[in-house]
Parts: structure tokens; sequence; C-alpha cells
């Protein structure tokens, strides 16, 4: 079966351009947000608005969810008025959202008793990525359901990855943030570190991007983080979230994450300030309050 009809549920900075590029790509979007007023640019691109998340179920071939965290997903999908029991045998739940590894096997197992076919399919690759379709993706689940899934994935991302069963996808984005957070934390003390030193940094950071400390952080995130625009992107409040979940499931398999701790702890730092609606590179002034040097800016 090949889905024509998607209802794509959170319509956040993620969820807006994914849904719209579905719609460039000829699929029928029925798109449904708690903030309705954020369903209009799907009605601008061509998609459609629904009243409830279940109402945009109802019909689907596919159901997409793009929402915060685990409570979230399971509210919409297993909460009252359930998308589960709008959605008929055999249509495909693809959960993109990033939550715990333990609840995307639970709605797996609950999908399976619904006959619904059910993948987690979080990404990585930011609002840069959702816009352009270029997003990596994750993908945990059954393998036909992978295969049935294909070119709706195909049409959000260009590194689309069967990584194993129910769970598996959300297991690797964790690991995804653990380095994201790692990187970033680097880069920024890097940067305090080179200004402290009198360095133009824009020129350091084009050499260094060309050595072996280059990275995808390195490259997108340094010059916003010059200009001190901290505009998200990717929120402060997210990635917290996403560290929680990398920090239980390393308990969870008696696995030692020392530099993901630490920067577990710089980021729930940050939001206890008062940051939590920036972007993650705003690690930046955390770096810099340790070293007495809040607001430095010189390039
Ligand atoms: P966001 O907060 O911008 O968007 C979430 C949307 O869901 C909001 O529009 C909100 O109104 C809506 N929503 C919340 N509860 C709802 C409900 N019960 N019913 C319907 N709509 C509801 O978040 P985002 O940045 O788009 O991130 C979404 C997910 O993708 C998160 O799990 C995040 O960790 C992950 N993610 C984000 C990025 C990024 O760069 N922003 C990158 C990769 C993964």
């Amino acid at each position: 079966m090949s889905a024509r009809t998607i209802a794509f549920i959170g319509l956040g900075v993620m969820g807006a351009p994914m849904a719209a590029n579905l719609v460039r790509a000829g699929f029928d979007v029925v798109g449904y947000n708690r903030t309705a007023a954020r369903t209009d640019a799907l009605v601008a691109a061509g998609g459609r608005a629904a009243p409830s998340a279940a109402e945009a179920a109802e019909g689907a071939d596919a159901v997409i969810t793009m929402l915060p965290d685990s409570p979230d997903v399971e509210s919409v999908v297993l909460g009252e008025g359930k998308v589960l029991d709008r959605m008929r045998p055999g249509s495909l739940l693809i959960d993109m959202s990033t939550i715990r590894p333990d609840v995307a096997r639970a709605l797996a197992l609950a999908g399976a008793e619904a006959g619904v076919r059910v993948l987690d399919a979080p990404v990585s690759g930011g609002e840069q990525g959702a816009v352009e379709a270029k997003l990596s993706i994750m993908v945990g689940g059954e393998e036909d359901a992978f295969d049935a899934a294909r070119p709706v994935l195909d049409a959000l991302g260009a590194t689309v990855v069967h990584v194993g069963p129910a769970g598996a996808g959300q297991t690797v984005k964790a690991a995804n943030q653990l380095i994201v957070a790692g990187v970033i934390e680097l880069v920024s003390e890097a940067l305090v570190f080179l200004d402290a030193h009198g360095v133009d940094r824009g020129s350091a950071v084009r050499v260094l991007a060309g050595g072996l400390a280059g990275s995808a952080v390195l490259d997108r995130k340094a010059p916003s983080m010059l200009a001190r625009d901290f505009d998200p992107g990717f929120r402060v409040d997210l990635h917290h979230k996403d560290l929680g979940i990398v920090t239980a499931a390393a308990r969870e398999a008696g696995v030692a994450i020392p530099m993901g701790a630490l920067a577990a702890s710089l980021m729930a730092s940050l939001r206890a300030q008062g940051f939590g609606d920036l972007d993650h590179s705003a690690l930046l002034l955390q770096v810099e309050r340790l070293s007495g040097r809040e607001g430095e800016t010189s390039n």
C-alpha cells in the first residue's frame, strides 16, 4: 500500500516545513496543531486543516506526529479521543518526534493490537534540514512498514536508514543528541578560548572547519554564535529533554557517559537561568559565564 493521504499532527518549527514538503511531493496532507493558527501556512501551501488530531487521522493512509515530548505523543495517540482509534488497519503511524525509546516500543505494541503499523522515525538536521527536505531520518520498526513508509520519508529526508526494531530509531537519535550537545559545548569553549587570546575567530573557524575539528556543528552554528544570534532553531528546552532521555537510557544499559552527563548538567543550568527558549548554541553564554567573559563579542 502506498500512502497518499497523510495526517500531520504538530506543525511547529519542524512539522510546518515537513508538512509543506509532503504537499510539494504530491501527497494530500491534512494538518492539525494545538495552536490552530499554525495550520494556516499548510493550507496556503495547498494542504488541509482538521479541527482535531483524531479527525485528521480519520481515513488517512499514514499519520505523522511531530510533537515536543513523550507525554504529548502518548496523549495524542493513546489518550482520550485517541488517534489510534480512528486509524484503519494496515495504515501507518510514523512518530517523528524525539521521545523515549521505551515509549516508542509501547506505541508499537498498542499499534500492533489495533492492526496499525508503527515506526519511530526521529530526525536530525534541524529547521534547515526540514525546510530543504534533507533530514537524516533514523527508523525503528518492522521492515515491511519501513518499505511502505519509504516514499513518505524520502520526501522529507536525504539520509533515511532503517536501524532496527521498534525503539531503535529513538536510541540512535539519543546518540545523535549526545554527540551534538558535546560538540556544541566544545565549540563554545574553543570560541571563548580564541577570544581570550585575541585571535580573529572568523578566520579561526574557517581553518578549523577544513581539518579534523570540522563538523556540521562548526559549519552551521559557529557563524550565528559569533553573531550572537540565538534564535531557535532547536530550543534549549528540547535539548534538555533529549539529554534526560540520553542519561536515563545510558543508566538503564549500565553505560557511563561522563562527557554526556556534564553536557546534560550544563544544558540544565542554562535552562534554569531562563534561557530555555534560546537555540541550544546558547551554551556559549554558559561557557562565557564560567570564565567571567559574559557578552564578550570581539570576532
Ligand atoms: P515545536 O515546539 O516548534 O513544535 C511542536 C508543535 O506541536 C507546536 O506547534 C505545538 O503547538 C504542537 N503541539 C504540542 N502539543 C500538541 C498536541 N497535543 N496536539 C497538537 N499539536 C500539539 O517543536 P519542534 O522544534 O518542531 O520539535 C518537534 C520534535 O522534533 C521534538 O521532539 C524535537 O525534539 C524534535 N526535533 C527538533 C529539531 C529542531 O531543530 N527544532 C530537530 C530535530 C528533532
